[in-house]
């Protein structure tokens, strides 16, 4: 593969400083020995066409999108992945020699990935998975978990009207509880998964009762600040196998930065504590 001397890749968001790609990105550059650079790029929306078709022409060989311009960007590409169309969203784009923007979604593949190191007894049709939220992160999480053979998804989110979307597109294995009656689907999944963003630093805590989970059952969090939530917290008390968010956000990112400099990068512990620093 022939790439610009100094090829470019970045992250585009509003805001952006607290994104931890370029940490990531910037690890595996220096490991790689790949004279590139991965740049935080903060676009207001009603300048993201402009920018995005500039890029291309200054060195860039692809971006990663972020919020809040992940479902924006779909317009601007001209060609989309069947997944980032189902999703809605996408969060990876390749500017390819012909000129074309190729956007693709890889929250599900980061989401799957994490899942598999991080509970590597994890049988995908093993049993029923409950997804706590339906917001955009959900859509890739249900996505990937259709695809990978989960039978059924039990669905929950405080606006039921955003849950009963999801079960419009993806189909009669999506199950939607109410958002008070949310604690009951545990006690029949496999896996438990929050998408929502309650957890993080600086928003509120997960109310949804959790004395319904069952020792060994495979519990994981989108939220990866602080890294240990407390809804994770309180399934590993309660005997359950217990998987962070940050592995998710490292393995999204592996795809992207295969296709922009050509090389595949591992996922490892130093890569870990590169996202932290
Ligand atoms: P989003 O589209 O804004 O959705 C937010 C979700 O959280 C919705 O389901 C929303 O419910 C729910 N929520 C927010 N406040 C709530 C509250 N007080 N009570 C109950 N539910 C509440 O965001 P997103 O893009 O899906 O992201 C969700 C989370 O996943 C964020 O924390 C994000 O950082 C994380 N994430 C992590 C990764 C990773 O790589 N680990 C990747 C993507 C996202 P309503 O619909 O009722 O508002």
């Amino acid at each position: 593969m022939t790439l610009p001397k100094i090829p470019l890749a970045g992250v585009i968001g509003s805001p952006i400083a607290h994104s931890k790609s370029p940490q990531l990105h910037g690890h595996w550059l220096k490991t790689y020995g790949i004279a590139g650079h991965y740049i935080p790029m903060d676009v207001a929306s009603s300048n993201l066409t402009d920018v995005i078709r500039m890029l291309p022409k200054m060195g860039f060989v692809g971006v990663n999108i972020t919020i809040p311009h992940k479902e924006a960007v779909l317009a601007i590409a001209d060609l989309v992945t069947d997944r980032a169309i189902l999703i809605g969203a996408a969060n990876t784009l390749i500017f390819r020699k012909d000129g074309k923007i190729h956007a693709d979604n890889t929250d599900g593949y980061g989401f799957l990935e994490n899942l598999k190191t991080g509970a590597p007894g994890w049988q995908p049709k093993a049993g029923p998975a409950a997804v706590l939220g339906a917001g955009g992160a959900a859509r890739a999480v249900i996505a990937s978990l259709l695809d990978a053979g989960v039978p059924e998804i039990f669905l929950s989110n405080r606006t039921r009207v955003r849950a009963e979307q999801l079960k419009s597109d993806f189909g009669s294995r999506v199950r939607v509880s109410d958002w008070v009656q949310a604690g009951n689907m545990l006690e029949h999944a496999s896996l438990v998964v929050n998408t929502t963003s309650l957890g993080m630093l600086g928003k509120g805590e997960m109310r949804v009762p959790l004395d319904g989970l069952k020792p060994g059952t495979i519990v994981t969090d989108l939220v990866y600040t602080p890294l240990k939530t407390r809804f994770l917290e309180t399934a590993e008390q309660m005997g359950c196998v217990t998987v962070d968010g940050l592995g998710m956000l490292l393995h999204q990112a592996v795809p992207g930065f295969e296709r922009w400099f050509g090389t595949r990068p591992e996922v490892d512990r130093a890569t870990r504590a590169a996202a932290l620093r």
